[in-house]
């Protein structure tokens, strides 16, 4: 066939959130304790703005509590830093989610390490990353797990495969590269940045392809094995509106499955904090 099976994140993250839903339920009977999610915004970016009130929204939608703590763009790094250590102290909150980027001037990794681990429904604390690498993760990275749930709940087997992770971040590509070789997914992963040769000609190997760039339709048909999965975790504002870091109109007509954007891994992302705010909230209470 020459169009790729979409892969209906919108559709696998509701599923998520409905499955969740009923074991939030099933949380606070037993419990008496609604868990709670904390969300700290610094300043106004207006994207961080809208992230804030999706994650927000969707809490409320499986019936998880949310806290919005705002402190304006001047707020310096102690003021911050005592918010955290209340957070961590506080009883009724279980997860802390610091939005990023924080305005100039403040130091995220200083805060980000301030964070409790055990509220670290992000994954961001080094404490974390390192269970992470090495096999026993307290809380899985929100949106390269949101990508492990998409390619297990489409039914594609990751065992053996080539998959080629393009993007090294912290937040995406480092992780995901760990989750995708790790024992159990079972992968053989290449990593792929910018100062990668041929791109193309290792592109063109991976059963699995993701991208995780930040650059616009970077990825072409022309750059893709027949057949392969790809994944698009690229979100980039353009004037022709919000596109993904593959060329959807060429690698659709090569790949066997794809994601759109938006519509693919974006709402993953937010069902993974909520599946890691209950997690937090059960060990906490337990
Ligand atoms: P970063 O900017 O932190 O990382 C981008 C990576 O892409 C870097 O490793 C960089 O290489 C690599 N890269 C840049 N240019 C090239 C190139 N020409 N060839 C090969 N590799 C290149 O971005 P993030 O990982 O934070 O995010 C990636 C994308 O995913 C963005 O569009 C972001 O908006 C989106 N995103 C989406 C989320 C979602 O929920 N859907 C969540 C998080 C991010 P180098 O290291 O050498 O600089």
């Amino acid at each position: 066939s020459d169009t790729a099976q979409i892969i209906d994140g919108k559709a696998i993250a509701k599923q998520i959130r409905d499955e969740l839903a009923v074991d939030v339920v099933e949380f606070i009977q037993n419990n008496s304790v609604v868990p709670c999610l904390a969300a700290v915004l610094v300043g106004d970016d207006p994207a961080s703005e809208v992230y804030v009130r999706n994650k927000r929204r969707a809490c409320e939608h499986v019936g998880i509590d949310s806290q919005l703590h705002r402190l304006p763009a001047d707020t310096t790094q102690d003021e911050l830093l005592d918010l955290v250590a209340k957070l961590n102290k506080d009883n009724e909150v279980h997860g802390i989610l610091v939005q990023l980027p924080l305005p100039a001037g403040l130091d995220a990794d200083q805060i980000l390490l301030a964070v409790s681990p055990a509220k670290d429904v992000d994954a961001f604390h080094p404490t974390n990353v390192g269970r992470l690498v090495q096999g026993k993760p307290r809380f899985l990275p929100c949106t390269p797990h949101g990508v492990m749930q998409l390619l297990k709940r489409t039914g594609i087997d990751t065992a053996g495969q080539h998959a080629v992770v393009v993007g090294r971040s912290d937040i995406v590509g480092k992780p995901l590269a760990q989750l995708l070789s790790a024992r159990g997914a079972d992968a053989t992963v290449t990593v792929c940045h910018s100062r990668t040769n041929d791109l193309p000609g290792i592109t063109r190997q991976a059963d699995i392809l993701i991208a995780a760039i930040g650059k616009p339709e970077f990825i072409t048909g022309d750059m893709i094995k027949p057949g392969a999965v790809v994944i698009d975790v690229g979100v980039n504002r353009t004037d022709a509106g919000l596109v993904g870091d593959v060329e959807f109109e060429s690698a659709s007509k090569v790949a066997s499955h794809i994601t759109p954007v938006p519509g693919g891994v974006g709402p993953m992302t937010i069902a993974m904090l909520l599946v890691n705010t209950l997690r937090a909230a059960q060990a906490l209470e337990q």
